[in-house]
């Protein structure tokens, strides 16, 4: 008889479970309703390696504070912030089989260490490459946002859409927020760039952009994390954005949803939601959703009543945009199982992965283009297609591109080189823009040594360069000085 083989990935739908958070020490005694409520989760999230101790005391030994703490004072690109709802998915504790869980100690701080939302949202200085760090051509803004900001806060990339940055902060903190240049407090190794506008100077600046330039028709209204933003504040942006004839889509950027859905749960806040998505749909412009979940274990009942409540209020749609990182999500069954929680489970359609931009001290979160790709072909033909996520590699000046889309691709450097159809807002003059080949690299570890090499010699040959600059610099400085 031919043997039945079983299929790569094998379907199965989940029962959601919320983890159960009186586990933790420090919240042994905290209540149902003190869960449900938004002011309680935003009041106890962890912002330092103190208040992580005090949650959870001896349940991770002293070495994985240290850890922490390091990457805090030498790595970090973003501070601590991790709300209640967001710690309770890490390391789980869901009612089944928790016989076997590890109580305490090095058994419970080695599962902590390999849980997949910790590794984004906890990371520590023992995550990082110790080889290549940060590749040579990360930056700060890897995207160029700032670069394309029509008015401040306000980039025009696509010729038909724009990001609108309406505030700097997010109720929580992602080690790889790609925005880190701007988004959340300043860190020991980053100093945080600072709107200079007044914030209602500031939207209205980009509502007018807006009613001026009618070849725009999609904001993505974003931050930072709208949830962020008192609910009558976001309202009355949405009014006037409503106002603007050109604008038919409209997508509310918020990975709150998932890290505090207590936010977009609340009364006052769904009614808001109705009320806009009414008078939205009585004009015929849809309003949207987006958010950011990289890990099925994020996806809790909460999430998925908040979700379709949001829905129920009148949403067009809730689409999810994870992020490709390594150790999170970088399986077949891992991006195929967090698919189909947010399908299956929560009203929220898989939309986009994006891999991980090339930002500083990203090394060990971000694949290769050919991990991709490949990643990309393991997880066709098991969703619907309307729900089946498209990989993505946001190329500096170009924008998306699918990672098939790729021109050439050089693997022995990790070099890939990509074309674009549309000039960004910056390059209206650039007759070569559209002829131009733009960049993207692989990280230098997941190349072949004779690559690693290559990437060793040119380093050193810009460092040497560099210090060549800075001497010829010092010596124009004194010579100068000794005339005066
Ligand atoms: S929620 Fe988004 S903007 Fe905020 S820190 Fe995370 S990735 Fe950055």
């Amino acid at each position: 008889m031919t043997p039945v083989l079983e299929q790569p990935y094998a379907y199965r739908m989940r029962t959601l479970v919320e983890p159960d958070w009186t586990r933790f020490p420090g919240w042994r005694d905290v209540t149902e309703a003190q869960w449900r409520d938004a002011q309680w989760q935003r009041s106890h999230c962890v912002k330092n390696v103190r208040q992580l101790r005090d949650l959870m005391g001896d349940l991770l030994t002293d070495e994985f504070y240290a850890d922490l703490e390091r990457d805090q004072n030498e790595r970090a690109t973003m501070s601590m912030l991790v709300p209640p709802q967001m710690l309770n998915t890490m390391v789980p504790a869901t009612g089944e089989g928790d016989a076997g869980m590890p109580s305490a100690g090095t058994a419970y701080t080695a599962a902590f260490y390999a849980d997949p939302v910790r590794r984004y949202m906890l990371p520590v200085f023992s995550d990082r490459r110790t080889d290549w760090p940060s590749h040579p051509k990360a930056q700060r803004d890897s995207l160029h946002e700032h670069d394309m900001w029509a008015v401040e806060g306000l980039t025009h990339r696509y010729p038909t859409k724009v990001l609108a940055e309406l505030l700097p902060t997010c109720p929580q903190y992602c080690g790889h927020c790609t925005r880190m240049d701007l988004v959340g407090n300043s860190t020991p190794t980053v100093t945080k760039l600072k709107f200079a506008m007044k914030p209602v100077d500031r939207h209205q600046a980009m509502l007018d952009y807006l009613a001026a330039t009618p070849t725009v028709r999609d904001v993505v209204v974003s931050g930072g994390d709208v949830a962020n933003l008192p609910w009558k504040n976001l309202e009355s942006f949405l009014d006037k954005l409503l106002e603007i004839e050109n604008i038919r889509d409209i997508r509310l950027a918020t990975k709150a949803l998932m890290a505090l859905p207590q936010h977009w749960g609340a009364p006052d806040v769904v009614e808001g939601v109705g009320r806009i998505t009414a008078k939205a749909r009585a004009r015929g412009v849809h309003v949207a959703i987006h958010t950011h979940v990289n890990h099925a274990n994020s996806v809790t009942p909460l999430v998925a009543e908040t979700a379709r409540s949001l829905m129920d209020a009148g949403l067009f749609n809730i689409r999810n945009q994870g992020v490709l990182m390594r150790g999170v999500n970088d399986s077949p069954e891992a991006l195929l199982d967090l698919c189909f929680a947010l399908q299956d489970n929560a009203s929220i359609t898989p939309y986009y992965f994006y891999m991980c931009d090339m930002i500083p001290f990203s090394e060990h979160w971000r694949l290769s283009l050919a991990e991709a790709q490949h990643l990309q072909h393991s997880i066709m033909g098991y969703l619907p297609g309307f729900a089946t996520p498209r990989i993505v590699c946001d190329v500096p000046f170009v924008g998306k591109r699918w990672v098939n889309q790729v021109e050439e691709y050089d693997r022995e450097h990790g070099i890939s080189y990509w074309r674009k159809n549309y000039r960004t807002s910056i390059e209206a003059a650039d007759v070569d823009a559209l002829s131009r080949e733009y960049v993207y690299y692989d990280p230098i570890y997941t190349l072949p040594e004779t690559g690693r090499q290559w990437w060793a010699r040119e380093s050193n040959a810009e460092a040497a360069h560099a210090a060549a600059m800075d001497a010829a610099a010092s010596s124009r400085l004194a010579s100068a000085q000794s005339l005066v």
